[in-house]
This record gives structure tokens, C-alpha cells and sequence, in this order.
């Protein structure tokens, strides 16, 4: 018969019976799942599958169990700690994916945000028209022709019919670069661009030609001394008015929209004849407000008509001067201001602010292309 294991203590290996290890379990797995990220979660492993763990702690004690007991509780032991290193492995898998789904998202580029703060500027109104010009006439065919800012003055007044008596030939409306006898000017129109056209290209020529002039003007409201113009011209043979005021319509209409017609008034150009003022039917009024005191229109100073540039025929002596059979080909040119054109398609008032480049005026025209 043997006698009670006196070895045995009911009291120290209380932690090991079913209810504690349970219960140890379920504060494990409360802590487990309340755990909200990893390192939170390192302290519960530490608290609860560490050395120091109570779980830990209790299996010390197996041994001091009679040996038909340590079978039970070693099983028992077994079967917690499989449970808790489960519920551990399971709640850290889960905030690893919750942390890269964190760093993916905080790390994520907006790529709607502004990369550059300070404030974009705009291209030059003057610019964007000029382009948008030169559009319209190479939709129709039109080369896009240049030509020197400093040119001799046999093609900016002689080859244009221009006599060298002319007043505008002299130095009160005329850049010269040296001297009078130089010979050299800063062109005083685009006209010269239609020479060197028909110097350089055969005929049949069909030419935009679009660049910077240059006058003796003191800068104010109306005038400047650098400005812009853009000429056409075409030489072909056939070629007749109807032509030209066809393609002026045309080419109103694409600028100032759809049924806008020009009128031509006669006028005297040296190297046009005949040789015609270009008006331009009112965009804004249509000519609603001539006679009409209820409607003025400021646009048009209720006239229904806008002046904007000069055309004609070109002279047939200007084509002899560049070497082309007037007999056989005939031309049209026409010229006006972009400055001009900016101002009344745009409302600008005051021609300064073009030139003194100012953002502020030119960022209100946006980005226009
Ligand atoms: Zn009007």
C-alpha cells in the first residue's frame, strides 16, 4: 500500500489543472486579438508564449506531479501552448498585411497634387495669335515665310514701289541701323518678306508671313515703336479680286467667327494697285448698331465697321522687279496689325500692356495654344 506522495503539493501545481490553463489560454487570446500592431503584439508574445509566461512558468512544474498526472497535464500543456503560438502566428500574419496595406496607402504619390507652387505664366497673347493665324493659312495651302529684322532698304522701299522721296523713308519714321546712307534699316513693314519670297520660291506662291516692325513711334496708348504684322500673299495666274476678298472672308470668319464678312474701301499702296482698306464687319454688334442710339456698340464706336488692314493687287511692276512675267501672273497681298487685331478681338485698351510684359496681363489669356 502506498502512502500519500508527500511530494506532491496540490497547491503549487494548482496552475496546471484544466480551469487555470484555460483560462490562461483566454487571456492569451484576448490579448492576442487585442493586440493593434506588431509591436503591441511582441509584448503579448513576450507576456504570454515567453519564459516568463505563466503558461512557462507552469510547466516547471510538471514534474512535481505524481507520473500518472504528468501524462494529463503535459498533453494539456501541449495542447495550450499550440493554441496560443497559433492564435500569435494567425494575429501576426494579419497586422503584417495590415502594416503594408498602411505603407502602400501613406506612400502613396498623389499625382493630383501640385508639384510646382510658384505660379505658371502664360505665352504671349501676341504669340498665340500669330500662331493661330498662320494656322488659318496653312489650312489653306499658305507657307509660312521670314525673313530679317535688319534688311536692306532696296527691299523694305525700293522693290516695293516705294520712291526714295517718300516721307516714310525718312529718319522720322524709319529705324536706320547706321547712317541714312547705310543703306541698312529695322524693317518698317512685313512687306518685305513678299520679296523674298518671290526672289526665292517659283511661282505658283502662297505665302503667310508673320514677324516684329519697326517705326519711330514714342510708346503710348495707340502706338509703339516694335509691333507686329502679318502679311499675305499669293501669285498665281487667274488671280483676281474675288480671290482676295474671298480669302479675306475666310479668313475673318475663322478669326472672329462664323457669317463675318470684310468690306474694301479703295485706297493707294506703292506696291499695290489697286489697293484697297480692309474693314472688318463688326463682331460684336454685326452692324446692329449704326443708326441704332438704343444699342451703341464701344467695339465699333456703333459704325458696324472696324478698320484692320490693307490689301490690293500686287503692282505689276513690283512683280517685274523680282523677276516674274507680270503678263502672265498676277497677285493679292494683304497686311494687318496683330497688335490691332489683339485689341478689338480682345478688348485690350492700352497697346502698353502688350509690350511691358507684365504676367498679370499676359497669364489672363491662359495657356491658349
Ligand atoms: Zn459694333
Amino acid at each position: 500500500m502506498s502512502g500519500p506522495n508527500t511530494s506532491f503539493d496540490p497547491k503549487q501545481v494548482s496552475a496546471l489543472g484544466a480551469e487555470s490553463v484555460d483560462a490562461v489560454v483566454a487571456e492569451a487570446l484576448t490579448a492576442i486579438a487585442g493586440a493593434t500592431n506588431l509591436t503591441e503584439l511582441k509584448d503579448v508574445r513576450l507576456a504570454h508564449a515567453g519564459d516568463r509566461s505563466p503558461l512557462a512558468l507552469a510547466n516547471r512544474e510538471i514534474g512535481a506531479l505524481p507520473p500518472a498526472a504528468k501524462a494529463d497535464a503535459g498533453k494539456r500543456m501541449g495542447i495550450a501552448r499550440g493554441q496560443i503560438k497559433d492564435a500569435l502566428d494567425a494575429r501576426e500574419a494579419d497586422l503584417q498585411a495590415l502594416r503594408d496595406a498602411q505603407v502602400l496607402n501613406e506612400e502613396t504619390v498623389d499625382v493630383t497634387l501640385p508639384v510646382d507652387r510658384s505660379p505658371m505664366g502664360g505665352r504671349h497673347p501676341l504669340t498665340t495669335l500669330m500662331e493661330r493665324i498662320c494656322d488659318v493659312f496653312i489650312a489653306m495651302g499658305y507657307d509660312v515665310a521670314e525673313g530679317p529684322e535688319v534688311e536692306a532698304d532696296w527691299v523694305n522701299f525700293d522693290a516695293l514701289n516705294v520712291p526714295p522721296d517718300h516721307p516714310a523713308r525718312t529718319m522720322q519714321d524709319t529705324f536706320y541701323v547706321e547712317s541714312p546712307d547705310s543703306g541698312v534699316v529695322l524693317r518698317t513693314q512685313t512687306s518685305p518678306i513678299q520679296i523674298r519670297a518671290m526672289l526665292d520660291r517659283d511661282v505658283p506662291i502662297y505665302v503667310v508671313a508673320p514677324g516684329r516692325v519697326f517705326r519711330t513711334d514714342e510708346l503710348d496708348a495707340t502706338h509703339t515703336p516694335v509691333f507686329h504684322q502679318v502679311e499675305g500673299l499669293a501669285v498665281d495666274e487667274g488671280l483676281t479680286m474675288a480671290d482676295l476678298k474671298g480669302t479675306l472672308d475666310h479668313f475673318a470668319q475663322e478669326m472672329f467667327g462664323a457669317g463675318i464678312r470684310t468690306r474694301l474701301r479703295p485706297s493707294y499702296f506703292p506696291f499695290t494697285e489697286p489697293s484697297a482698306e480692309i474693314d472688318l464687319q463688326c463682331f460684336v454688334c454685326r452692324g446692329e448698331s449704326i443708326g441704332n442710339s438704343d444699342k451703341p456698340c464701344r467695339t465699333c464706336g456703333s459704325e458696324g465697321w472696324i478698320e484692320w488692314g490693307g490689301c490690293g493687287m500686287v503692282n505689276p511692276r513690283v512683280l517685274t522687279a523680282v523677276g516674274i512675267d507680270s503678263s502672265r501672273y498676277r497677285g493679292f497681298a494683304f497686311g494687318m496689325g496683330i497688335e490691332r487685331t489683339l485689341m478689338f478681338r480682345n478688348g485690350v485698351t492700352d497697346m502698353r500692356d502688350m509690350v511691358e510684359g507684365d504676367v498679370r496681363f499676359t497669364r489672363a489669356f491662359g495657356l491658349e495654344s
